[in-house]
């Protein structure tokens, strides 16, 4: 079996999962209580801040853990929103953000507030000329992810950070950090980035565990009322096991960062190479790119029944973002960048990890070469 579907979630690594193990049977006191082990759990929490600040290049205290990354993002994007709403009600975003970032617009927008949806161009980009046309005097907050997680297109936040420090300061900028952290280098310090999100199990972690960085000194309306914990921004008992694995698994990220993005780079031309002699397929990703994502369509044919039939071969792929695999429309992010409903309709992306070699590129490419001509056949 090699799993190919890294960019839905990764298998975490046997250090995290020792990290839970050990942190959740030893190191049980609630991180608030007063008593020894209470102090212990809150040790280790600011251990695990202190390591996630290391290596975001940021300080301790603008980190505030999560349950993962939808929860990151709502909390920047509707925190922010229902906190500065005297400065105005308009926010701006592109129309190919993750659905936590889209849905928490949505109901923005059900409650009074007006948002901008950047469209994208054909490589999936939204450009930092556009964000400055979209702006009003009335605009509090943008959104723009890193990269997507379905195309891998690698959106250029620091441009749009850095225009928008110049242009408007007061307008805030959160950026979803989730696919492109540990791939591509992106420093937080001078790119104008305001609010960042990450996810654990998108890194090797946990699952159910994430951050949002939040510049120090903004505030934000916390999205849940109670004991105050996380500096007030997230209030409920701190998930201890799993932010401590979540810390150790941002370190390892950022500490083979060049590494791994070499690697993927390979690989993943490798497999661009190999796609390419595949007329049949329309190649929907860009060589310019993230290193771990690449997304083709085999147009006319659907793509749960290539998904399958790879499956059936021992390769596990995804059809689109795991949020909306489930759903048989053809996939936005794909219509947004202006391809034909055939090519969105049978979308496959294949998502690369730190145990992927040369021989599973291969293997994969043979594989499909096979089954391009069954379903041919069939067709
Ligand atoms: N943003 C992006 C770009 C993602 O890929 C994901 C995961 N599909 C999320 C946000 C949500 O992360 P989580 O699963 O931690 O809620």
């Amino acid at each position: 079996m090699v799993y190919f579907d890294h960019a839905a979630t990764t298998p975490p690594d046997e250090e995290v999962i020792r990290t839970v193990a050990e942190v959740m049977a030893r190191h049980y006191g609630n991180p608030s209580s007063l008593h020894r082990l209470g102090e212990d759990s809150e040790k280790l929490l600011n251990k695990a801040r202190a390591v996630c600040a290391g290596a975001l290049g940021v300080k301790a205290q603008e980190l505030v853990f999560t349950g993962g990354a939808t929860e990151s993002n709502n909390l920047a994007i509707k925190g922010a929103a229902w906190q500065f709403m005297n400065r105005g009600k308009h926010l701006i975003t592109t129309r190919t953000e993750h659905p936590s970032v889209l849905e928490s617009m949505k109901q923005l927008e059900a409650m009074g507030w007006e948002v901008t949806y950047l469209p994208v161009n054909p490589e999936g980009q939204a450009l930092p000329e556009q964000v400055r046309e979209a702006l009003r005097e009335d605009t509090v907050l943008v959104s723009v992810m890193h990269v997507n997680n379905e195309t891998g297109t690698i959106q250029p936040v620091g441009d749009i950070g850095r225009m928008l420090k110049s242009c408007s300061p007061r307008v805030l900028f959160h950026v979803d950090g989730v696919q492109g952290f540990g791939k591509l280098k992106l420093s937080i310090p001078g790119s104008g980035i305001d609010l960042y999100s990450l996810s654990g199990h998108k890194l090797r972690g946990p699952k159910g565990v994430g951050l949002l960085y939040i510049r120090e000194g903004l505030k934000l309306m916390p999205l849940m009322a109670g004991g105050g914990q996380e500096g007030g921004f997230r209030s409920g008992t701190e998930n201890v096991p799993y932010i401590v694995a979540f810390a150790k698994a941002l370190r390892l990220a950022v500490e083979g960062q060049e590494e791994r993005a070499q690697k993927y780079y390979k690989l993943r031309d490798r497999l661009l190479r190999g796609l390419e002699q595949l007329p049949q397929l329309t190649i929907n990703s860009s060589e310019q790119g993230a290193p771990h994502i690449v997304n083709f369509s085999f147009p006319g044919m659907k793509a749960e029944a290539l998904l399958h039939m790879l499956e059936e071969e021992g390769f596990y792929v995804s059809t689109r973002s795991a949020c909306s695999s489930k759903r048989s429309e053809p996939s936005r992010i794909l219509l947004e960048m202006g391809k034909s409903k055939e090519v969105a309709s049978s979308g496959i992306r294949i998502s690369l990890g730190d145990e992927h070699k040369q021989a599973d590129i291969d293997a994969l490419l043979a594989v499909l070469r096979q089954s391009v001509q069954r379903l041919q056949v069939l067709r």
